[in-house]
């Protein structure tokens, strides 16, 4: 018998399948729900246990981990009758690993403290090439202690994995991270259409911009998409256009103005209002693109 701690995972999407599936790997039970079939088929072939509801997935485990779109649907999970505060075992620890707004896991904190439950917010950074490979970059609040027990199992899934302050830090963080992203791929996309347009070999120049300061991560993992075309996700638009709103109602709590910040979430806005929301985010090639005249 394994020592680990039980798992539940709710959310075996994009990302939380292969990262639930590096936690079978390194030893740990897991138990799954999440709403589509095929999902938990591909958790059961990688060795894990599949539950018929969030209660029966939950009731047995030491931590909870949750992988879900956005605030509704964190909160969808968390409360209620089938929920998790009202299953989950007492002393269980919850690890919210969904992007969502800070309050939303400050008052998730506070909820489940009432009863006798621990919570992390624990958003991630690494796409899901990260989450395949484990070396997603974690982001977290919450108490040190609780960070601490957690930290075998996060080393599971990524490899830069930091305590940013309180309940809601780690969501803050992360808030900050996809302005960085979005701001990135959007000069990314611009330069594209600007190489292409002025007859430039394209991954003769993005293979030298990547080993210069234009470098990122961001050039490296999407640079194939743009060079193919190929916008399958991925992190989808519209998770980026849920993630632009959240930084930008962040920012404006503070009175921290986001000037390039506020054009790239009205880009990601208008690529999702021409139908594009379901692609990946470097598909703001296609924006450009379009501003550009190009027939698409
Ligand atoms: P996804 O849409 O692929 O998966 C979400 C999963 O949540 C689905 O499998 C769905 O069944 C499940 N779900 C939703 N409501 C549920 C409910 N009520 N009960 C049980 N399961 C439910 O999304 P994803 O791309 O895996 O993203 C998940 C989170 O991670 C988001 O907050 C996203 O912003 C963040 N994120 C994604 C990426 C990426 O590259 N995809 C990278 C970093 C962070």
């Amino acid at each position: 018998m394994s020592n680990l701690p039980k798992i539940a995972w709710i959310g075996l999407g994009i990302m939380g399948s292969p990262m639930s599936e590096n936690l079978i790997k390194a030893g740990y039970s897991v138990t799954g729900f999440t709403l589509e079939q095929d999902k938990l088929d591909r958790l059961a072939a990688a060795g894990g246990t599949v539950a018929k509801s969030i209660a029966e997935a939950v009731k047995d485990a030491d931590v909870v981990v949750t992988m879900v779109p956005a605030s509704p649907q964190v909160e969808a999970i968390a409360y209620g009758t089938d929920g998790i505060l009202e299953n989950a075992k007492s002393g269980a620890l919850i690890v919210d690993m969904s992007s969502i707004t800070p309050q939303t896991s400050v008052d998730l904190a506070k909820a489940a403290k009432e009863k006798g439950l621990r919570v992390l917010d624990a958003p991630v950074s690494g796409g899901e090439a990260g989450a395949i490979e484990a070396v997603l970059s974690i982001m977290v609040g919450g108490e040190q202690a609780d960070f601490d027990e957690a930290k075998p199992l996060l080393d599971a899934l990524g490899k830069t994995i930091v305590l940013c302050g309180p309940h809601g830090s780690g969501q803050t963080v992360k808030a900050a991270n996809q302005l960085i992203v979005a701001v990135n791929i959007q000069a990314c996309a611009e330069a594209v259409v600007f190489l292409e347009k002025s007859g430039v070999d394209l991954t003769a120049a993005l293979d030298v911009l990547n080993g210069g300061l234009a470098g990122s991560t961001v050039l490296t993992r999407k640079k194939d998409n743009f060079l193919n075309r190929d916008f399958k996700p991925g992190f989808r638009i519209d998770l980026h256009h849920k993630d632009m709103g959240i930084v930008t109602d962040a920012a404006r709590n503070v009175g921290a103005a986001l000037p390039v910040g506020a054009v790239v979430a009205q880009l990601v806005a208008s690529l999702r209002a021409q139908g594009d929301g379901g692609l990946d985010h470097s598909a703001l090639l296609r924006a450009v693109e379009r501003l550009s005249g190009a027939e698409l």
